[in-house]
Formats: structure tokens, sequence, C-alpha cells
């Protein structure tokens, strides 16, 4: 079997049952592909028999399932002292690494059962030690706990805690847009709302032909990896080379970049409101590049009204980096196809632009508004990933 804990630890009553059962519906929808799993719930706590299902799988699975805060193996055995100590025995041997010291904690939930907690610890561990040559008892810091939970059904004994990605159930914090480029930082990004508890669809811009197919194809990837996470994901992909062409021939080099970035949150803005997202998410850093200054994030965002997610915009590029890696899209987001962005880039970006010229600039770009819709009218949408064919409801918990 194994147990599973969810988190936050804030949540209480009511709220607890929503957070839980959010989770386990997300959890069976995973694990669709294995239909000899079984839910159950005893004592407050959720388990998922295996009835022979491959443990290694399913626990790489679980580990794709935003609000499960951690997971144990979990060995049942008969009410039979021997048949316990035999149970912790095997479980303290499937450890990867095995241990140095140890402890027992028993608890006797059923009083019927002729030991007492204390009596269990004994009887376990001396069983534990006269089998695991050089294992040492530490009661104060053991590398490894083993727990026996006697209870009527039976006695459940673990020893293993692997972590979960925590975070908030997926979708429970409804619906936002990513902007998703190629590189590394827009898809930790979006990973990182997603975590939060939002369902996500991307925007991508793209410049063709200046920019390849296989441009493209890696946005593409990029998504799909996050569908692993998110469940299947729609890929909004706007057409962007003629306002990148058009506002090129504009003699204002310097805020290029600042009225591109402009362009594509209007038009992130007009996706997000056909599709009913509240939000918009982006791979911004603070000081990253000079279109992520505070002055530049203040005359970029003041062009949409949606409220602006930057999950990034504290963190170092290292940290970044560390959770690319983790969530698998680092390789991907290094290839070396060229962005929209890196295409029309002035050779002195201003790190400084005002809000009143910018607003004042675009104005007289008469043209631009329609060209905004247009691209709005031209975006080709996709539906990436996710394993919504062979999604199951359980029926024993809803
Ligand atoms: P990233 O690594 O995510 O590409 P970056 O460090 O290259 O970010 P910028 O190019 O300034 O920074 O982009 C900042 C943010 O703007 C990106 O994180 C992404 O959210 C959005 N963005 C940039 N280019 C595109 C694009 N072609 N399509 C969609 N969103 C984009
Ligand atoms: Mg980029």
């Amino acid at each position: 079997m194994i147990l599973l804990r969810f988190g936050e630890l804030t949540l209480k009553g009511k709220n607890r049952n929503v957070f839980e059962n959010r989770v386990m519906s997300h959890i069976s929808e995973t694990l669709a592909p294995y239909p000899r799993i079984k839910f159950t719930k005893a004592f407050g706590r959720c388990y998922l028999e295996l009835n022979g299902e491959p443990y290694e799988d399913v626990a790489e699975k679980l580990k794709t399932v935003f609000g499960l805060v951690s997971f144990s193996p979990v060995r049942k055995a008969p009410l039979d002292l021997q048949a316990i100590r035999e149970a912790a025995l095997s479980e303290m041997r499937r450890l990867p690494q095995p241990p140095r010291t140890f402890k027992v904690s028993a608890r006797r939930a059923d009083k019927t059962f002729p030991y007492s907690s204390m009596e269990l610890n004994h009887l376990i561990g001396g069983y534990l030690l006269k089998h695991t040559p050089g294992l040492k008892v530490d009661v104060h810091q053991p590398e490894v706990e083993l727990h026996a939970e006697v209870r009527q059904e039976g006695a459940f004994v673990y020893c293993e805690t692997i972590p979960g990605l925590g975070g908030y159930p997926r979708g429970s914090n409804g619906k936002a847009m990513l902007m998703l480029s190629g590189g590394i930082d827009s898809p930790v990004a979006g990973w990182l709302a997603m975590r939060k508890g939002l369902l996500l669809e991307a925007v991508h811009f793209h410049s063709f032909p200046y920019t390849s197919e296989r441009a493209q194809q890696k946005v593409i990837d990029l998504t799909r990896k996050l569908a692993i996470y998110g469940g299947s994901i729609k890929l909004h992909m706007v057409p962007f080379t003629d306002i990148q062409v058009k506002l090129n021939e504009h003699k204002m080099k310097h805020l290029l970049i600042t009225l591109m970035r402009r362009a594509m949150f209007a038009i992130t803005e007009k996706l997000a409101l056909k599709h009913d997202a509240g939000g918009i998410v982006t791979g911004e850093s603070l000081g990253q590049v000079a279109s992520q200054t505070l002055a530049s994030l203040h005359v970029i965002g003041r062009e949409v009204r949606l409220p602006v997610l930057r999950p990034l915009i504290a963190m170092d590029k290292s940290e970044i980096i560390k959770i690319a890696e983790k969530i698998d899209t680092y390789a991907t987001s290094i290839l070396p196809y060229e962005d929209c962005c890196t295409l029309f880039v002035p050779k002195s970006p201003s790190t400084k632009p005002n809000l009143r010229i910018t607003e004042t600039i675009e104005r007289r770009l008469l043209w631009l508004p329609d060209m905004l819709n247009l691209a709005v009218e031209r975006t080709e949408t996709l539906t990436i990933g996710g394993n919504e064919t062979d999604f199951r409801k359980n029926e024993q918990l809803f």
C-alpha cells in the first residue's frame, strides 16, 4: 500500500476535505493506466492499495501530483507479532541505502492487541537488530524511523518517506495565460504557477519565417513537459512577424523592445479574456535584462489590467536553472533555436523607458490596434499532452 500525505499545513476542517478530494481526483487520473489500484480512506488517512501494480512506476507518477506533500510505501501485516516483525524487516531491507541507525515507533490503536506500544518497540527493534549486521539503535537522531501502527484491520509498517511536490491541487486557484518563450525562464515560471494551483494556457509569439519551425517545435516540446504536471495544455501560437517588422520601421530604436513587449502583453490579455483566464504569468526576473528593470516592468506591465504574476521575480538564474533541471525543461530550453525577441534587438535598449513618452509614441501608431486584433484572429491553438482520454473518476471517493 502507499500512504498519502497532503499539504498545506494551515488547512483545516472542510477546506482540508476539498483539498484532499481535489488531489485524489488528480491522482486517480494520473494512475488511470494502473486499473488494479484501489483507494481507501481509513482513520483520516488516504491509502492506495497497489494490488500487484508496480510500486516504482506508481511512485514516479505520484511525484508529478501537486498538493501531495509526501508518501510512504506501507506493508500491511496480519495482527500477529511474528508477521509484524517480518514485515518490518522486509521494509528495512527495501531501503535504497541501508541505514546505520534506526528506531522503532510503534502505536497500538487497537487496545485488544496483547503488546503495548513500548513492548512492541522492543520486540520489533530486537528482531531487526538480530537480523541486520551492523545496525544500531539511536532514539534521538536515527537515520531511519520504522513506524508500526496496530489497528483493528491489521498492522501497517513503513520506514520510508518520499517527498512529493507540495503546493496546491491542480486548478484550485483558477486559470492564467503563460507567456511561453523557448527560453529557460518561462517554463519554470509556468511550473511554479501550476504548483500554486493555477491551470495554464500557453501563449507563444513566433516570427515565422524569420524563426524556424524547429523553434516552434521546441515550444511544443516544452508545453508537453509542463503537461506532465498540469494535464493537457492549450498552446496559442501567435503570428508576430508583421507587428515586429512594422515596429522595427520606427525610428525610436531604443524603445523597440518596450513597444514589442507591450504589444505581446496586449495580445495575451485579449487571449486571456477570450479564454476566461484571470491573469498573466511571465518568466521575468528583476534585473536580468534591459526589459526587466523596475522601470521597464512598470511601463510594460501598465499595458494590461489583469494581474501579472512573475514567479521568478526575485530568483537568481542558478536557482531557476535548478528547477528547470528538476522539471526536465532545461535540456530543451538550451537548444539553440532563435526566439522572436532576439531577432530585432537594438544595440542599446532603454533600461529606463518613460510611460508618458511610450504611450504618446504608441498612440501615433494608428495601425497598431487593428494589427493586435488581427494577430489574435490569426492565432492557432494546439492542445498538448495530458491523459484526458483515459480520465477515470473514482467512484469510491466521489
Ligand atoms: P525566457 O527564458 O523565459 O525566454 P528571458 O530571460 O529570455 O526569458 P525575455 O526575453 O525578456 O527574458 O522575456 C521575458 C518574458 O517574456 C519571458 O519569460 C516570457 O514570459 C515572455 N516572452 C518572451 N518572449 C516570448 C515569446 N516569443 N512568446 C511568448 N512569451 C515570450
Ligand atoms: Mg527569452
